[in-house]
């Protein structure tokens, strides 16, 4: 099903607002398998409208719109989709009662206008909005489908997720099972992820193979559709297999895991607790972990060891060590992770220094970092440059020092 994106709304245009319920379709249909090929962003005037609407019946099967579905007289995308599929609106009466209550449970009297939100076009089947007044409706024209949504995101989500989604769904009729699954990377771009999966991307139809990149971090989703739950795990298998043997050592996580929920797992698991002196980062990774529930099995404490007088007086970093290989340095990374963890007793001690610019001092470069992992028996120290701007860097390094446990406690040792 090739399906398109219409988003009306005068305030879209002029930037005032950025067009993110757009964006959130598009991955819900990349989730089930509909591959979206336009995005139209169009203003409140009946003419275009209709022109765009005219245009995306030529080229796809299934359109969603958004906006336009609300009182006021420049909301007119039920009136023009009407023209277009030449029906009536009519009052839907489910739609009219929620308004009635709407207006009865405030004590406040009807305007005639807001009797317009009960219209529905005749023959559609109709979303109920159960956070606002106005309805989306599906409508079935010919071999085409045509999906109405109300603006507001609060509105817009619930109602496509609770039905507009199982209705799609339904549509795609045999193969109506819809699978999917995150892989979670870090320590690989996505440029060099693609290149490594470059034939399967290429070749892929079921599942589909949907890399992304955020935050540092690549996923890639894969989405199979079949025709039982098994079978549509079992096509997932084949193809994450695949990319295991090519990227496996990249993979930290599926789905809803993060890095840092991870690690807290990792250590739990292991009855172990982490300690973290933090420089660069300023108590970033720290913030991470105990973003998880249940990081105080995990977490002992961390250090925030901005200055060379916190690294000298509280962690125990020589003065000579900081004035000849300077902070931002190996040997301090590697003090650092090992008086961690001894004076906060913790089973492992985790380090992060180094530059975050945006204007380097000591003479390192900006992006520079090294990151500590101290387990007791021994310290291994990891030299990283970084790209991104400062806030960049040091998500970037956080992210890299909790990759680094995750890594040190899953071999086992260094
Ligand atoms: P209402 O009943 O609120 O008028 P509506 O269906 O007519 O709903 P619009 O008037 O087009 O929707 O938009 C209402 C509000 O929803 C906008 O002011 C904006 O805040 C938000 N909105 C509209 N379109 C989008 C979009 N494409 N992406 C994100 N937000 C949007």
């Amino acid at each position: 099903m090739k399906a398109e994106i219409i988003a009306v709304g005068t305030e879209l245009l002029l930037g005032q607002i950025a067009n993110t319920n757009a964006q959130f379709l598009s991955q819900k249909l990349a989730e089930i398998g509909i591959g979206v090929y336009y995005h139209t962003v169009v203003g409140d005037n009946a003419e275009r409208l209709y022109a765009v609407i005219q245009e995306a019946m030529d080229r796809s099967e299934l359109i969603i719109f958004s906006g336009g579905l609300g009182p006021t007289k420049d909301d007119l995308t039920k009136e023009t989709v009407a023209k277009v599929v030449n029906r009536p609106l009519v009052e839907d009466e489910q739609a009219m009662e929620r308004i009635l209550a709407y207006f009865a449970q405030r004590s406040i009297p009807m305007t005639e206008n807001n009797r317009k939100q009960a219209l529905v076009v005749e023959g559609s089947r109709v979303l109920p909005n159960d956070h606002g007044m106005a309805p989306g409706m599906a409508i079935t024209y010919g071999a085409k489908q045509l999906m109405m949504l109300p603006g507001p995101p609060k509105e817009l989500y619930p109602m496509f997720n609770q039905y507009g989604l199982p209705y799609l769904l339904s549509l795609l009729s045999e193969n109506n099972i819809v699978y999917s699954k995150v892989l979670r990377f870090f320590g690989i771009g996505e440029s060099a992820l693609e290149e490594s999966l470059i034939d399967l991307i290429d070749n892929q139809s079921n599942p589909t193979i949907a890399p992304l990149a955020s935050e540092g971090e690549v996923t890639i989703r894969l989405t199979a559709q079949a025709q039982t739950a098994p079978e549509a795990e079992k096509l997932i298998r084949t193809v994450e297999q695949k990319i295991e043997e090519r990227v496996g050592q990249y993979i930290y996580g599926y789905d809803e895991d993060s890095l840092a929920s991870v690690l807290v797992a990792e250590l739990t698991k292991q009855g172990a607790t982490a300690a973290f002196a933090e420089s660069v980062t300023g108590g970033l990774a720290s913030h991470l972990l105990t973003s998880v529930p249940g990081s105080s099995r995990a977490l002992a404490g961390s250090v925030v060891c901005y200055t060379n007088g916190v690294k000298h007086g509280q962690l125990g970093v020589p003065q000579d060590v900081l004035d000849t290989a300077g902070a931002v340095s190996e040997e301090t990374a590697r003090i650092l992770a090992e008086q961690v963890r001894l004076r906060l007793g913790s089973s492992y001690g985790v380090s992060i220094t180094g530059e975050a610019g945006p204007t380097p001092s000591e003479d390192k470069p900006v992006g520079l970092v090294y990151i500590g992992v101290s387990d007791g028996a021994k310290t291994e120290v990891k030299e990283l440059q970084l790209s991104g701007g400062r806030y960049g860097i040091q998500l970037r390094a956080a992210k890299y020092a909790i990759f680094t446990l995750i890594e040190r406690i899953k071999k086992g040792g260094f």
